[in-house]
């Protein structure tokens, strides 16, 4: 990307600031919202809970692989880490990379969780989570985007992505508090000047034949896995992980018993639920 393009849209990125901060993330309509009619008209809203404890790392990276698998997303290394590892989400550049699952420290997910003495025992044993889009039920990055380039599904509440109606103008990587969008600074399917291999793929090859890969100016993020969804199949992530450790990711309806259940442990919660933007993704810690 030529730095004149880069340039505006970091400008436009700090105008959406403005703007989305702005916006109803502050305003007390976001949490009466929650629980009501949005509810009403996603009754089918889909749902994720993550057992904290039974994602140890052999599952947060079945879950990063197989969801970089499955739809293309590039491994754009961090350039200050010499010897970047792709199966590490940790590896990927902070400004530049492309992340649809992956893992943060604990106290980074929950910042509104953590007191003095659950800090003491976190700096000893430290607890990773995986975090994904919340496709929530009343999801700011949808009410900010000027093209509808992202949208909230009323079949089963997934806010969806078109990455061909997106203008790449951010506002909704500013107004989601959870960090869960990424922006394709450079074209994925960037070559070698020299070899003419793909840079940021293994093996010289996008890893799935079926899923488009984006381009250069688009945002990206989790989608569920609609693709498969409409196949009657489970995410990806969700099915990679039950071979690794069963019950550490489960997925369905909000109305359904096996998600109910889950949800009727005393230990459930979502990411800062105070924002009122109604996470559909909820942890048991
Ligand atoms: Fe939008 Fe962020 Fe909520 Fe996902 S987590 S629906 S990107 S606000």
């Amino acid at each position: 990307m030529d730095e004149n393009r880069r340039g505006f849209l970091k400008k436009v990125g700090c105008t959406a600031l403005g703007v989305g901060c702005g916006l109803p993330l502050l305003g007390t309509g976001c949490g009466a919202r929650h629980g009501s009619a949005a509810e009403e008209i996603f009754s089918d809203q889909l749902a994720m809970v993550i057992d904290v404890d039974l994602c140890n790392e052999d599952v947060r990276r079945a879950c990063w692989n197989a969801c970089n698998s499955e739809h293309n997303v590039p491994f754009i290394p961090n350039p200050e880490i010499t010897d970047p590892d792709p199966e590490n989400s940790e590896d990927v550049d902070p400004e530049e990379g492309i992340k649809w699952i992956w893992r943060e420290n604990y106290e980074n997910v929950f910042p509104d969780q953590v007191h003095a003495q659950a800090q003491k025992a976190l700096k000893e044993n430290p607890l990773p989570a995986l975090v994904l889009c919340n496709h929530c039920t009343n999801p700011p990055c949808v009410r900010v985007c000027p093209t509808q380039a992202t949208w909230k599904r009323k079949s089963d509440g997934i806010v969806m992505m078109d990455m061909h109606r997106c203008i790449g103008c951010r506002y909704c990587m500013v107004a989601c508090p959870y960090g869960a969008r990424s922006f394709n600074w450079r074209d994925p399917r960037q070559r070698d000047e020299k070899t003419g291999e793909l840079l940021y793929f293994a093996n010289d090859e996008l890893p799935s034949k079926t899923y488009p890969a984006r381009s250069i100016g688009v945002v990206e993020k989790c989608s569920f896995c609609a693709e498969r969804i409409r196949f009657g199949k489970e995410p990806k992530c969700v099915v990679e992980a039950e071979k690794v450790q069963p019950g550490a990711l489960t997925f369905g309806r909000l109305r359904d018993a096996k998600i109910q259940d889950k949800l009727s442990d005393k230990r459930t919660i979502c990411r800062r639920i105070s924002l009122g933007t109604g996470p559909n993704v909820f942890y048991i810690v």
